[in-house]
């Protein structure tokens, strides 16, 4: 997104941008959630994970994931091109580092759908940067409805996601702010709020300083 783009609070006091980290089990619509926020929120960039897990038939290549090889991962993961990896449901997974620090330093956000392990690897490595949201879904016989609805995955890999949602929804507490998904709706606004408070909270002294002298100066031009 071009920087004449920007919100208008970020263009007038200037600053880093910040790491919105939303994490779930599978099937409790942080993905719908993540994408809906990119959709509607100008100034914020989706972080593209590597992972070595196969394609399902609806992703698209460098879209959803970059979908790579096991030595591909292991190259990239050993010279230090990933910002955080974890293995999920078997499978490898992992932020490449350059295009979020290229994000940041240019004062755009990044949105990362992670799993917990990567999570707190990011709040570890760069603390004041993260903001992290929990997505819980309403409850278990959703969960597993939500799952089987989506229809791409067999029963056997549902099964054992059901089972690693227990593990996932064990980290709640880790988060900076928790979500339960009754109504997509609601729960998109609540991110978005989120977002938009992380964001003013964020104001550059610097930048609001400028921002507040030349309030100053002209209030001294009209008061008498
Ligand atoms: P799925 O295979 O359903 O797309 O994702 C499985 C899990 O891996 C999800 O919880 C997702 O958030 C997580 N995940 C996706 N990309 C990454 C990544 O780059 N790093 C980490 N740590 N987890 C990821």
């Amino acid at each position: 997104m071009a920087p004449e783009h920007a919100t208008d609070e970020s263009a007038a006091i200037g600053r880093r941008g910040l790491m919105l980290v939303v994490s779930s089990p599978s099937g409790a619509g942080k993905t719908t959630l993540t994408r809906n926020l990119i959709d509607k929120e100008q100034q914020i960039t989706l972080s593209i994970s590597v992972t070595t897990r196969v394609r399902r038939p609806s992703e698209i290549e460098g879209v959803h994931y970059r979908f790579i090889s096991m030595r591909q991962f292991e190259i990239m993961r050993d010279s230090d091109q990933l910002l955080e990896w974890a293995e999920v449901h078997g499978n490898c997974y992992g932020t490449p580092r350059e295009p979020v620090e290229a994000a940041l330093a240019a004062g755009r956000d990044v949105l990362f759908d992670i799993d917990w392990q990567g999570a707190r690897q990011l709040d570890e490595k760069m603390p004041g940067d993260v903001v992290s949201v929990f997505v819980l879904p309403p409850s278990a016989t959703e969960l597993k409805a939500r799952l089987e609805r989506r229809a791409e995955d067999s029963a056997a890999i549902i099964n054992g996601r059901l089972r690693n949602a227990a593990e996932e929804i064990g980290h709640w507490s880790e988060y900076d702010y928790v979500l339960i998904n009754r109504d997509l709706g609601e729960s998109f606004a609540r991110l978005r709020a989120i977002l938009t408070a992380e964001r003013l909270k964020r104001a550059s002294r610097a930048g609001l300083d400028g921002f507040v002298g030349t309030l100053l100066d002209g209030l001294k031009v009209i008061t008498t």
